[in-house]
């Protein structure tokens, strides 16, 4: 891409107009004498020439910080300090997300109202005041502040109202008035945040990114429109970046054109983070969330894992396609083209290193680095003696499955054509099934045997390393190893990703099959061994 400009200080490349953007939180003179916050002259009322004058080398960090990296009072306590760490030596956006839970909470909310269960939406709003308000009354010591952030809340409590009691006469939710709804948590959280940085002496500013990322309608899942983001990152955060302000900008939602707020999706904000960096040509991402970085499998499922030191954007979109909770899926698209680095780090030991994401991380001397899995799909068959001669039957499952909107997951097919296996989750897997005997009805009319049959508790396993294709003898070490502990595998895709290797098993064998190819691979940590069974 002739634009990217890794490495370049961005201040100084997007921001070099002199700007008027003032802190929403001033300091007092006290503040501004603390060690390590370098943004102390963007309080002084007379512009500083020198300071526009004076180049910045410093790096640009985009830092997201997840719903529990923001959980509480506390935690929003580490938050600020690794933000105050961080700007010692580059200028920083922050990206929030919601305080943990509150998400659902609203889409909770706005279920009750559409069904008009007045109380329910009465108490979740409620609780979700008094989580924010006890975080606020912890964390904010100044009154004028104080005052500031409870007019805010108030503000946005009652458009929280607003909204759902128009949704509660009307008996509907449309996707317009849920993103409306569901955008509040981090309305919420961006301010408390960027509050919570003043108190420490760190001028801050929340944005809403509704001002910043301009998307596309469509609610719910709402793509970005590159060039317009842009120019709006230039026009609104770049001022404040030059001024030394911190920007604390809501993650997870954007606006239309038209100014309608749009989500990206649930768990959305690293994807707004990646979406900021690109518009702002950040030099790094960081994702701070509640685990040490890429694990070498789900911890709940398989005892003794490890940290990865560096994958790459490949085996990283492989992992979050299988369900890994790495990243967004779509969180490495803005970045693909500048490659900017992304770490997932622990806002919880920010001692330690994290993962750091990169277009070609180190090879690990090759092989498998990571599993994931998905359980709660259904595996549909669609095949038998009645399905031989019948043309282009693949491209007519496609359509089905296009028209019902149904996501695959995994597709193998026998050599013959006369039997093809599709892996969906389970949720759609009665649409996907109707879908298929509508569009094979008229074929199989006098059938007798039934020709599209649902196995619903199956599981996907994913071996996830980078030119594993490439790579003789795993395959065979893998079922080999999953063979002689008696895992069956269903069905296997290997070939249509060079560095993944993902195979079906009944859902009872999903964890045992974890185990089984972590430790055929030695992916554990080499300092935990196992533990003996006491
Ligand atoms: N708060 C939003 C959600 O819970 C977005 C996010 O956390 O990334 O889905
Ligand atoms: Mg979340």
């Amino acid at each position: 891409m002739g634009n990217s400009h890794m490495g370049i200080p961005v201040a100084q490349k997007h921001c070099a107009t002199s700007a008027s953007e003032q802190s929403q939180y001033p300091l007092d003179s006290s503040s501004l004498r603390q060690p390590g916050i370098v943004q102390q002259d963007a309080f002084r009322s007379v512009p500083d020439r020198r300071r526009t004058e004076r180049p910045r080398r410093r790096p640009l960090r985009v830092m997201k910080f997840g719903g529990t990296s923001v959980g509480d009072a506390a935690c929003i306590g580490k938050v600020v300090e690794i933000i105050r760490a961080e700007l010692r030596e580059s200028n920083v956006v922050v990206v929030v997300s919601a305080m943990s839970g509150v998400t659902n909470k609203l889409v909770a909310a706005a279920k009750a109202a559409e069904s008009g269960d007045r109380k329910t939406v009465a108490r979740i709003f409620k609780e979700l005041r008094a989580q924010h308000e006890a975080a606020a009354s912890i964390l904010i010591h100044s009154a004028a502040q104080q005052r500031r952030l409870t007019r805010l809340m108030k503000d946005i409590f009652r458009e929280a109202d607003g909204l759902s009691k128009g949704a509660i006469l009307l008996r509907e939710l449309t996707p317009r008035t849920l993103d409306a709804i569901s955008s509040l948590g981090e309305r919420l959280s961006a301010p408390l945040v960027a509050a919570a940085l003043a108190e420490r002496g760190v001028a801050s500013k929340a944005i809403d990114a509704t001002e910043l990322i301009v998307t596309d309608a469509s609610h719910g899942a709402a793509e970005p429109l590159t060039d317009l983001t842009r120019e709006r990152c230039e026009t609104r955060l770049c001022p404040v970046l030059q001024r030394g302000i911190v920007p604390v900008v809501t993650g997870f939602i954007g606006a239309t054109r038209a100014g309608l707020v749009t989500t990206l999706g649930r768990n959305g904000s690293d994807y707004s983070a990646t979406i900021l960096s690109a518009a702002l040509d950040a030099h790094e991402v960081v994702i701070w969330s509640d685990v040490d970085g890429v694990l070498t499998v789900d911890p709940r499922l398989v005892a003794g894992v490890s940290t990865i030191p560096e994958i790459s954007y490949h085996e990283a979109a492989e992992l979050a396609y299988f369900g890994a909770k790495v990243l967004h899926p779509k969180t490495l698209r803005p970045v693909i083209q500048s490659g900017t680095p992304i770490w997932i780090r622990n806002t919880f030991a920010p001692q330690r290193r994290g993962t750091k994401i990169t277009p070609n991380a180190h090879p690990n001397g090759g092989g498998v680095k990571a599993l994931s899995a998905i359980g709660n799909l259904t595996l549909i068959i669609v095949g038998g003696p009645g399905f031989i001669g019948i043309p282009d039957v693949l491209g007519r499952i496609f359509k089905t499955t296009s028209a019902v909107r149904a996501d695959v997951l995994l597709i193998s097919q026998s050599s013959s054509q006369n039997r093809i296996c599709l892996v969906v989750s389970s949720s759609i897997a009665d649409r996907v099934a109707e879908g298929l005997r509508r569009e094979f009805a008229s074929d199989l009319a006098f059938e007798t045997e039934e020709h599209i049959t649902v196995d619903s508790d199956v599981a996907i396993v994913a071996a996830v390393g980078e030119k594993l294709r490439g790579i003789s003898g795993i395959v065979g070490r893998m079922f080999g190893a999953l063979d002689r502990h008696d895992v069956s595998i269903l069905a296997i895709a290997q070939g249509s990703s060079e560095c993944s290797i993902s195979f079906l098993v009944a859902k009872n064998d999903m964890k045992k099959a974890l185990e089984i190819v972590h430790r055929e691979f030695k992916l554990g940590a080499p300092a935990c061994p196992e533990i003996a069974a006491s």
